[in-house]
């Protein structure tokens, strides 16, 4: 999270930034000088139900999730975590079967079985 990342959350929930740091984030477990959302019972801290109580305010990265522009940090350039994700993130899911949909996926598999058979 960028520091104005937590501006925003922290005007948004009319608490201070460390208030918001310290309740809402922890270190990144890949690099401990940055901070990440808190996650709790294997989700976010903001996330209720399937809402986010934060939704206007929210970070960059939930704003471009998933990740279907073109570029470094595209669907495209993280296709394995993508796939690993899918389990478990219905959005993910949901964006990966309508890519093998547009893309024939499916219409593929089916000529190979019926070429397999007749
Ligand atoms: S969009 Fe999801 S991950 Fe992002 S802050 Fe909201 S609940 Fe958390």
């Amino acid at each position: 999270m960028t520091p104005g990342e937590i501006q925003a959350i922290a005007a948004y929930l009319n608490m201070s930034e460390d208030e918001v740091r310290l309740k809402h984030t922890m270190a990144d477990p890949q690099d401990s000088s940055r901070r990440v959302l808190r996650n709790e019972r294997d989700a976010c801290t903001f996330l209720d139900g399937n809402l986010c109580l934060i939704y206007d305010a929210r970070p960059g990265p939930c704003r471009r999730f998933p990740h279907v522009h073109p570029g470094e940090h595209s669907l495209g350039a993280r296709m394995e975590s993508a796939c690993r994700h899918s389990s478990v993130c219905p959005i993910l899911y949901n964006a990966l079967e309508e890519y093998k949909h547009q893309s024939g996926y499916h219409d593929l598999g089916r000529a190979a079985a019926a070429g397999a058979g007749g």
